[in-house]
């Protein structure tokens, strides 16, 4: 799991976000000290009443949500560098006049495509033709099952970058199988919903309500502009279906539950579990008469949606594979499209008032499509050797203090706390930049051709991630691009990675105060390994397979603390109608904890005894906890903040910083005491590492 919300995402969804997608600020001058930011913080907030505030409370006042973003935040501000960063390196690969098919003339030419606005208009619905064409042309359900196949696409992933989202009728992952580490594995996941969760289709409050009456408009008016007669009708009969299958669907909560994903089933056992699809056409389309087994994520959704398939007219479906199909292509579609899917994505469901710049989401799609080609580059540029060399000492210090902390549990067995520190024996953890590059020889890149540039990228992923089925995995493979701000745990492979584009201020800075290092990425370190040993981890042994290494005792106690987490979660409410979601959220939650008492520990491993320097009149545990608390500055608009409670597995920013009132030291560090509002009593305060 990641350590928080991302921008980007796989290709496929990049495309269908590209024109609203969350989660950027306006530049920002850095400080001009290394370290906390004093002008950030709030001095007349106690710390105690509301730390978030108090760290960040004059950022708070200085900052304003840009028109074009439904957020702005720490992250937001590193990811805006990045972005700038690339958009130099795309510039000068197109200046430098690369030649045919090195990846150089790739980045120019699909950046280029995406640009020329002009080219897009001319061509008006001439790139959605054949494809439209071919949708019109089915005849029966068995040709609707090939076609539905042949969309199939590696766009989910449910453990490494929690996207459990596809538009398509299902989605596949390739990864380590839960009981066959060595061998890459296909997972297939529920999909066919455009909306971002179940919740928007089956929730009755009056707000989702609203939305689904505007998402009904927005359909028809998707269609027309797609040239389709009797819009309205299509269209009321599309959300209609989606509605069926948002019944069917698992809830994010019970997505995240690995041993309900664990199910193999064999190419019969489709036919026999999920009657209604054409299996057999379903595999043949996507390639894969093959393969013999596959992992069913939601055994009951893939029953649901099949009989689906059956019960409901094929008219309908090929409708609703039309609009998915014109909706997920929007954003290289002429302006009217592009400009209706960010009427409703955009500002209905995020609340963002404008889109941004042309270029910056030429950045993201080329970030999405060509990612490792882009990183390459920008590692050599901007992440160095004594960079590198840092980070793995605070790596180090924090591997040290999570050993320690096992040794110390008074709770956990001690056969379990042998492959607890096996799994930190071969934990892989790679810093600022993958080993190994992906190979883009396969994938076509066409000047002016943004359409098929796209369409040709995802088949390119598929393709990739498809034909590695059955063969070994490379544990040391990277699952996000060096100029992405974000850090990951990846479970089967026992590996984390921190991109170079998070390895640098304020989160982390070789000039700055160990203090601030150790609070602000420290934390974010600790968090991803302890992403190792939480609910998740614990059914991941040291070789990555899907065993459950903790004795029933263990089990039970870190179910109890726990769920104690998950009840101070509940309690957060960031609107009357709307709670954070202790469940859904229980896994980062419990990361949080964990990965800011180790990051405490590492910082105080790393004085080796020696007094922390005093910085701004703030001692060193002060600094430490203000660092950690200014990683959560940020700012969302309502709609987007109403859609992370509902969608994501993170928790939103404010209740993540004031999650250090559950560590002993913030309240003798920053003088907390009873009756202030994030005071717990000792025994109230949630322990787990
Ligand atoms: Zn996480």
């Amino acid at each position: 799991m990641k350590a928080t919300t991302t921008p980007a995402r796989a290709a496929v969804l990049v495309l269908l976000l590209l024109s609203f997608l969350s989660g950027f600020a306006q530049e920002k001058s850095q400080p001009a000290t290394h370290g906390i930011n004093v002008a950030h913080l709030d001095p007349a907030v106690k710390p105690g009443d509301n730390f978030y505030e108090y760290a960040n409370g004059g950022w708070l006042k200085q900052t304003e949500i840009p028109p074009d973003r439904p957020s702005v935040g720490v992250f937001s501000t590193l990811f805006d560098l990045a972005n700038k960063r690339t958009v130099g390196l795309i510039e000068e690969a197109a200046k430098s006049n690369p030649p045919a098919g090195s990846n150089a003339r790739k980045i120019a030419d699909l950046y280029n495509s995406y640009m020329d606005e002009g080219a897009i208009e001319k061509k008006v619905l001439e790139p959605l033709r054949p494809h439209l064409q071919a949708i019109a042309a089915i005849r029966d359900k068995r040709e609707l099952a090939r076609a539905l196949g042949e969309g199939l696409r590696a766009d989910v992933d449910p453990l490494n970058n929690t996207n459990f989202h596809t538009s398509n009728l299902f989605g596949i992952w390739t990864a380590p199988g839960f009981e066959d580490p060595d061998h890459y594995t296909p997972y297939l996941l529920q999909g066919g919903l455009m909306l971002p969760d179940r919740q928007y289709y089956l929730d009755n409050s009056e707000h989702m309500r609203e939305v689904r009456a505007k998402y009904q408009a927005h359909v028809a008016e998707m269609l027309r502009l797609a040239g389709f007669s009797d819009a309205p009708a299509r269209a009321a009969r599309i959300v209609e279906l989606e509605h069926n299958i948002a019944e069917k669907h698992l809830s994010l909560a019970e997505n995240q539950d690995i041993h309900k994903a664990n199910n193999l089933w064999t190419q019969a056992d489709f036919t026999a579990k999920a009657p209604g699809l054409d299996w057999a056409e379903y595999f043949a389309g996507a390639g894969l008469s093959q393969q013999k087994k596959f992992i069913v994520w939601q055994p009951v959704a893939f029953s649901g949606e099949s009989a689906l398939v059956a019960s409901v007219p094929l008219d309908t479906w090929k409708d609703w594979m039309a609009y998915h199909l014109v909706e997920r292509y929007a954003a290289v579609l002429p302006k009217a499209l592009v400009d209706e899917n960010f009427a409703f994505f955009g500002k209905e469901l995020l609340g963002t008032p404008q889109q941004r710049p042309r270029w910056q989401r030429g950045v993201m799609l080329t970030n999405a499509l060509l990612g490792d080609a882009v990183g390459q580059i920008y590692a050599k540029r901007y992440f160095s050797p004594q960079a590198k060399a840092e980070a793995q000492a605070m790596v180090s210090n924090l591997i040290a203090a999570f050993r320690k902390r096992i040794d110390a549990l008074d709770w956990m067995a001690p056969a379990t706390k042998a492959e607890a520190k096996a799994k930190l024996g071969t934990l892989y953890v790679g810093l600022g930049y993958p080993e190994t590059w992906r190979d883009y020889s396969k994938y076509e890149v066409r000047a002016n051709d943004i359409f098929g540039n796209v369409w040709r990228a995802s088949l390119f992923k598929y393709h990739h991630d498809v034909g590695r089925l059955g063969g070994p995995v490379d544990r040391h493979e990277w699952s996000m691009t060096p100029q992405t701000v974000n850090a990951v745990n990846l479970p089967l492979q026992n590996a984390l990675n921190f991109p170079a584009a998070i390895l640098q201020p304020p989160f982390f800075d070789p000039e700055a105060p160990a203090a601030a290092n150790y609070g602000a990425i420290g934390s974010v370190i600790g968090h991803e390994i302890s992403h190792t040993f939480d609910t998740e981890g614990s059914t991941f042994d040291s070789k990555g397979r899907l065993r459950n290494w903790w004795t029933p005792a263990d089990l039970q106690h870190f179910d109890k603390v726990t769920a104690q987490l998950a009840k101070q979660y509940d309690a957060y409410q960031p609107f009357p109608d709307l709670h954070v979601n202790g469940q859904q959220t229980l896994a980062e939650n419990i990361a949080d904890v964990a990965g800011i008492s180790a990051a405490y520990d590492g910082y105080h491993a790393s004085l080796q005894g020696k007094p922390a320097p005093v910085q701004h009149g703030f001692s060193g545990d002060q600094q430490f906890f203000i660092a950690f608390g200014q990683n959560w500055a940020s700012k969302a608009r309502p709609a987007a903040l109403r859609q992370q409670v509902l969608t994501d597995p993170h928790a939103p920013a404010e209740y993540r910083a004031d999650t250090v009132r559950n560590i002993d030291a913030w309240y003798s560090a920053l003088k907390v005491k009873p009756g202030e509002k994030l005071y717990l009593p000792p025994d109230g305060r949630v322990r787990i590492w």
